[in-house]
């Protein structure tokens, strides 16, 4: 497989976003995740992000919040840090819908400033209008609209392509106009959207405008309209392939309908969405519709089906607890490696993946390449960890002094790297400490034997200045087993190991237990 299929393989992965997600999607996601180079974090990095906007497209936000978190840990050139952008965008969303909104916000706020650093004028858009609907969802309607502003000021500067995305703006602020009674500003966007519509084909009109259309239905009583408008809707959600990114909506308008006694009409809406939500494995939808239910039952049912609404809703509420308790586990858990994340990768990701002196990999990337290697693990395949450290270094330095101790750290990276570079990753972890990592290992004793080797082609004697010294390094190896399966484990072991070969006196290969 070339550079250049690998290319296209991508640029097939990104057309993939904007079309509905079919088997032959996870396909393509399996086909490029055969053919990634190990050594590039940049290739894992698409793969992450891709896959995890696949799952929450899906509704599966668990796997989706894995592997988009895992996304922002990876190390990447400059022109991939808008998947950052994008995964804080998702991820935010994601929390948006479970209803945990500050971290919701926590996350959009992060991608408003990935966004603004790397000037990407839709992105910023974008998520200053899910900034928007969050506080929108709130019912903060005057931070809603700063925020919907603020997207429509990106969205206007952007050139002619932002066409829709500045129209969905217009009909958010205008559907706050209309929930707060400001009726002249209300019509005043819908006009300018009428106006547009007529003069431009590529107008739609998607959920967003149809809301405001029939909550405008306040300030113009146009029964007709209104029917018009509530059936474009209803056709809207029955052939919708993306209901989740619109439910927001759906919803919205089934509170408008039965807050205004329209029984008809919120009964059919409820009837539509319900042929969605019966088949979602989603709790949070099934959550919403049953509220939605509810509300419906209190002002047009008897008191009977009123009670049996409530019900329903009280059954399904230990699972949507259970919902928000999973992803609000995996939050913390998220948030702690988050501040690793903005710690590590942000400090490394300024300067390169390459360790400068050495030209090995640097710590946070072989990290990160091993640990996602080893997540890939099956049975049956063994990986190796060799961690190599310089004896007596300080000496040498002492002696010869710090410019000769960089030379001599260098040495010992070129011999690693000419021995190693086709079959391993390898890394420069400390100051004189050295990582080698073998992914799939078949015969055990080889990889001892060529440590031994290594060891022997590390230890010379070099005259410098007239003084001689002997360079020489202890090595301690491991290799994974069924409690020995993440980075940690695997690197506590081989540690441990290089220990014993430091006590036991130095100059030689131990292997872990
Ligand atoms: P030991 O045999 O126990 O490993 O002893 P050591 O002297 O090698 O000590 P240790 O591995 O604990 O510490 C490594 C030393 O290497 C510490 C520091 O003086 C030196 N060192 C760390 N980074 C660099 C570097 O970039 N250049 C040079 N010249 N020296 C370094
Ligand atoms: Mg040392």
């Amino acid at each position: 497989m070339t550079k250049k299929d690998k290319a296209a393989l991508i640029e097939q992965m990104e057309k993939q976003r904007f079309l509905p997600v079919t088997d032959e999607t996870f396909e393509l996601y399996q086909e490029y995740n055969a053919m990634i180079d190990p050594h590039d974090p940049d290739e894992i990095s698409y793969l992450l992000f891709y896959e995890g906007e696949c799952y929450f497209r899906t509704g599966d936000f668990n796997q989706s919040l894995r592997r988009l978190t895992r996304c922002l840990q990876a190390p990447k050139k400059p022109e991939l840090m808008y998947l950052d952008s994008l995964s804080y965008n998702i991820i935010g969303l994601i929390y948006g819908y479970l209803g945990q909104e500050n971290i919701a916000i926590d996350n959009l706020l992060l991608c408003k400033s990935v966004s603004k650093r790397l000037h990407l004028e839709r992105e910023s858009a974008v998520c200053y209008i899910n900034l928007g609907i969050t506080y929108n969802h709130l019912g903060d309607y005057e931070t809603a609209m700063r925020y919907y502003d603020h997207a429509l000021e990106y969205a206007s500067r952007a050139d002619d392509s932002y066409y829709s995305l500045k129209m969905l703006c217009q009909s958010y602020r205008g559907i706050i106009f209309c929930k707060t009674g400001q009726s002249e500003k209300a019509l005043e966007i819908h006009r300018l959207l009428t106006e547009l519509a007529k003069t431009d084909s590529r107008f739609f009109y998607d959920a967003s405008v149809l809301n405001l259309n029939i909550r405008l239905f306040d300030f113009l009583p146009d029964e007709k309209a209104l029917h018009n408008h509530l059936e474009q809707l209803l056709g809207l959600v029955s052939s919708s392939t993306d209901f989740l990114e619109m439910s927001e909506f759906y919803f919205d308008v089934c509170d408008y309908l039965v807050e205004k006694h329209m029984q008809k009409e919120s009964a059919a809406l409820l009837d539509v969405i319900f042929q969605y939500v019966k088949h979602s494995p989603l709790v949070f939808l099934r959550y919403e519709y049953l509220k939605c239910q509810v509300d419906y039952a209190r002002m047009f049912s008897s008191k009977q089906d009123y009670l049996k609404a409530c019900s329903q809703f009280i059954e399904l509420q230990p699972l949507y607890l259970q919902e928000q308790r999973d992803a609000k586990l995996y939050s913390l858990d998220y948030i702690e490696r988050l501040h690793q994340t903005k710690n590590d990768s942000e400090m490394y990701r300024e300067k390169s993946r390459i360790d400068q002196m050495t030209g090995l990999l640097n710590k946070y990337t072989i990290q990160f390449l091993v640990e996602e290697d080893l997540s890939s693990l099956h049975s049956g395949r063994q990986s190796a960890m060799i961690l190599i450290d310089m004896d007596h270094f300080k000496q040498i330095n002492d002696t010869l002094g710090h410019l000769a101790g960089d030379s001599f750290i260098c040495d010992t990276a070129s011999v690693i790297h000419s021995y190693f570079e086709d079959n391993a990753l390898c890394g420069r972890v400390g100051g004189d400490e050295f990582l080698i990592y073998f992914s799939n290992v078949t015969d055990v004793s080889f990889i001892v034997l060529q440590a031994e080797i290594l060891r022997q082609e590390i230890c010379r004697k070099t005259s410098k200045n007239n003084i001689t010294i002997t360079t020489q390094a202890s090595i301690g190896i491991a290799f994974s087993s069924e409690e020995r399966y993440d980075y940690q484990s695997l690197f506590a072991a081989a540690d441990g190991a290089l220990y014993r070969a430091k006590t036991n006196g130095r100059n030689r290969v131990v292997v872990a237990d």
